[in-house]
């Protein structure tokens, strides 16, 4: 029996190697199908559309934020009124933050995108949105050390099960290279949901709920830092964020969100 056994056995291997070929090229093929059969969709109004994203018609009406805009808020003039020129709210109002960019104006299609991140863990749209944020945040990721993503307080982190800007900071950095800093800055205690609040209301809101964790000072102390979140509206978060980095002796702290809410009337001066 051993005789006969030794040549099957000899045989068995190849064999193995074809049927593992054939299951690999079939799973393959499968796998090509279901992606004839089941098209992605444009995350805005559910079209078929190529690649991740948006479709051309979205596309088309997201607004990316370009110059001219204020050199220290990246609010967008509607002229040139030539290079450096600060908005007024940054003359009147500075945040504690040196400067901010955004990729997009918060509007429908940008809503919709950031809705769809934060609430239905569409996670396969952060590439996408982190690299765009990555373009729009290029000067100042050139000088940055480190991406700070703004934290959730865990409880709401636990619920939501992932923060939507660390998954954007973890874009952004195998976009630029630069290195995401994570949970060193902490929420330490929960905060309301900054909808429909007055911009003093949202600012009390924020107020010393951040904090770098003692042990973690080491990484940001002396470090250029990009606070990363998905939607400036008040500024009041970042604020709240930029300076209790600064307060753990940040060098600097500069913000990249998505999008940011404009006014439509804004002016240069
Ligand atoms: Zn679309």
């Amino acid at each position: 029996m051993d005789a006969e056994a030794a040549p099957s056995r000899s045989l068995a291997a190849p064999f193995r190697g074809v049927l593992r070929l054939c299951r690999s090229a079939w799973q393959h093929t499968a796998r090509a199908a279901l992606d004839i059969a089941l098209p992605t969709l444009c995350v805005a109004c559910r079209e078929p559309v190529a690649g991740d994203g948006v479709c051309a018609n979205c596309w088309a009406k997201l607004s990316f934020i370009a110059p001219p805009f204020c050199a220290r808020l990246g609010i967008p003039f509607v002229y040139d009124p030539g290079p450096g020129i600060l908005s007024m709210q940054a003359i009147a109002d500075p945040p504690a933050y040196q400067r901010a960019r955004a990729a997009v104006r918060y509007d429908d299609v940008a809503r919709t995108l950031v809705h769809q991140l934060k609430y239905h863990d569409r996670t396969d749209l952060a590439p996408a949105m982190g690299r765009w944020m990555a373009r729009a945040g290029r000067e100042l990721l050139n000088e940055a050390d480190i991406l700070v993503p703004v934290p959730l307080h865990w409880r709401r982190g636990f619920s939501r099960r992932f923060n939507q800007s660390g998954a954007l900071a973890r874009s952004i950095s195998r976009n630029s290279g630069v290195a995401v800093s994570r949970d060193a800055l902490r929420r330490i205690r929960p905060t309301e949901h900054q909808i429909g609040l007055s911009r003093a209301e949202r600012a009390t809101n924020v107020q010393g709920a951040f904090k770098v964790a003692p042990e973690r000072r080491a990484e940001i102390q002396g470090r250029r830092v990009i606070l990363i979140d998905d939607v400036l509206t008040s500024g009041a978060t970042a604020d709240a964020c930029a300076r209790a980095l600064l307060r753990a002796k940040a060098a600097q702290v500069d913000v990249l969100v998505f999008a940011r809410v404009v006014e439509a009337h804004r002016s240069p001066i």
